[in-house]
């Protein structure tokens, strides 16, 4: 029935393989031979998607696989000791399945509930804050093999906090409204009202929404497709999920008007396979968009105006928030990034014309649809139109959503969510930018600050060297081993930090970080990679002690005595004079 309910479609793989590994708990190599035969795809296609995604396992990891949500913020809480807690409870060890093939436990990357953490995942399914307590009754009732659908309620809770809202959080969504506006404006207009707005991508890296439209528009190819990226992956980003989760609306709308500019006829939402617990509301949501005319046939009573969306869950690779990744994931394969060009707007989904807009980005095309680009670009700085929401965590009193107009600066943010003594915000995630209290008077905005939206908070007493290990270890785990200058890299960038933690670090490791950033910056194929040693280098340079006091030496040690391993050659030669000496005068 399941490959029935995706009608044999190879494209379909990812999906496939979720729905298999939930029926029978994972995916043995037979289970990918009878799919690979089903499918009528080469076995090397299942066999490397499989193993590509840490959401899906090859072997029996237990009927109630935990993950520990393992982002710096998790730390900080103390997700460390619960692992501890739990592992002894369970008489397991980190990775391996309890005798009885009942339970599994390991730790993940960030799972997106940085403001109500220590988080886990059980069979996938976000339970947030975790305490010595809670880790005892989850223990009890996987030993009393309950299922999951009858855990306490309070387990799953997720909520927004909302803390400071502005024209999108702060706007009730009206259902329609902005899709009725955009078709009124007809679809130059609409188009033309996006060019004022000067909006630009909240996905991090901020290309003119506007541009990417029109170049798909005009890109003779059909059919066209619309991409809601919601793969929201960067450690200690969880705005998406909160629009996901409370404003799907203007989420879906933001879709439908993109597909009305640009002439689409089919969408996709890209779900981060940690927010599974969201997908059943959100095709509640669609069906009722459907039944209202928003989707589907027609829509808004215009002849030939045909959309509609349907989502796909991805399954724990960070990479796949990578537009070109995320494509190759749609297609049922390994989410690797493509060479590029060809562009997406051009040869994206399936080689026809592809939008990719983040959640965020596609919420705000519904306040331009109906309050118009001159509006929208009145607010905000020249450079940055509008608002952004941050996802505030760390060492505050009020972890949470914050939406402002762009150039707010941080410590303004800083003051409102109540961190009192910080020494750091680590801006825009693992991939961005560690300030220092020198430089809280810089502002949010694409000319200072860019960011995707997440805002970590060290206070004093925090180490920032451990913050950068943190962040080693989540890119060494997350390259996809694409391209060499990464996949090397970020090991061995992982394994320096570990070492300098180790106190066996010397100057030396020291300037081999620094070398691996100049490395890695230019040479990966992808942001990842080249985002990749941010993080160790701002702390290198920012907050050198950290990493000074562990070093045994300042000076470069050899880890070998070569002299000294020549000392009997020397004794056998009857030669030991001087110049029989390495490093000495002949
Ligand atoms: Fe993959 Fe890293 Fe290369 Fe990107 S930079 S393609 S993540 S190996």
């Amino acid at each position: 029935p399941i490959l029935q309910r995706h009608a044999w479609r190879p494209d379909r793989l990812v999906q496939i393989l979720r729905e298999v590994q939930e029926a029978v708990d994972f995916i043995s190599d037979e289970t990918a031979a009878h799919l690979a035969e089903a499918l009528k795809i080469p076995y090397a296609q299942v066999h490397s998607t499989r193993d590509f995604y840490a959401f899906f396992y090859r072997e029996n990891r237990g009927r109630y696989r935990v993950l520990f949500s393992d982002n710096i913020t998790d730390r900080m809480a103390g997700n460390q000791a619960l692992f501890e807690h739990m592992a002894k409870r369970l008489k397991l060890e980190r990775g391996k399945v309890s005798d009885d093939g009942l339970v599994s436990i390991d730790y993940c990357s960030c799972t997106g509930m940085c403001d109500q953490g220590p988080a886990i995942l059980v069979n996938n399914r976000a339970i947030t804050r975790m305490t010595l307590r809670r880790v005892d009754e989850i223990c009890d009732l996987i030993r009393g093999q309950v299922p999951l659908d009858k855990w306490p309620a309070e387990f799953f809770r997720v909520d927004d906090n909302i803390r400071r809202a502005d024209m999108l959080l702060g706007t009730p969504h009206e259902p329609g409204k902005a899709v009725r506006a955009a078709i009124a404006r007809g679809r130059d207009g609409m188009l033309a009202e996006m060019k004022l707005s000067n909006l630009r991508g909240r996905g991090g890296a901020g290309f003119t929404t506007a541009v990417k439209w029109e170049a798909c528009r005009n890109a003779p190819a059909t059919p066209r497709y619309i991409v809601c990226n919601a793969d929201e992956g960067e450690p200690g980003t969880f705005k998406d999920r909160v629009l996901l989760q409370s404003y799907a609306g203007r989420v879906f709308e933001g879709m439908v008007i993109a597909a009305w500019t640009v002439g689409a006829s089919h969408g996709f939402l890209y779900l981060r396979g940690e927010y599974l617990y969201l997908l059943q509301p959100l095709e509640a949501y669609l069906a009722g968009m459907r039944a209202a005319g928003l989707l589907g046939r027609d829509i808004g009573g215009v002849a030939g105006f045909d959309f509609d969306i349907e989502i796909h869950l991805g399954a724990g690779a960070y990479i796949c928030g990578e537009e070109t990744a995320l494509i190759e994931s749609l297609e049922g394969k390994a989410g690797r990034p493509r060479v590029r060009p060809p562009f997406p707007v051009t040869s994206g989904y399936m080689g026809k014309p592809t939008v990719v807009n983040n959640v965020e980005t596609l919420c705000k095309v519904t306040e331009i649809a109906i309050n118009g680009g001159a509006w929208y670009e009145a607010i905000g700085t020249k450079q940055s139109t509008g608002t952004k929401i941050l996802s505030v965590a760390g060492d505050c009193a009020r972890p949470g959503l914050y939406e402002y107009a762009f150039g707010v600066r941080i410590a303004q943010v800083l003051e409102d969510c109540g961190a009192q003594e910080a020494i750091a915000v680590q801006v825009s995630g693992a991939s961005g930018v560690c300030l220092s209290e020198r430089e809280f008077g810089r502002r949010i905005a694409f000319e200072d600050v860019p960011t995707a939206g997440s805002f970590m908070i060290f206070g004093k007493q925090r180490d920032l060297f451990e913050v950068a290990r943190n962040f080693a270890h989540f890119f060494a785990h997350e390259s996809c081993g694409f391209c060499t200058p990464c996949r090397v890299g970020t090991v061995l960038m992982k394994e320096i930090m570990d070492k300098i933690a180790e106190g066996r670090g010397t100057q030396y490791e020291m300037n081999e970080l620094l070398r691996l950033q100049q490395v890695l910056k230019p040479g990966s194929h992808c942001g990842l990679g080249q985002t990749a040693g941010n993080a160790v280098a701002d702390t290198v340079q920012k907050f050198r002690p950290a990493y000074e006091r562990r070093l045994a030496e300042t000076d470069f040690v050899p880890a070998f005595d070569l002299d000294a391993a020549l000392s009997r050659a020397r004794e056998l030669a009857g030669r030991d004079d001087a110049a029989a000496h390495l490093g000495e005068e002949a």
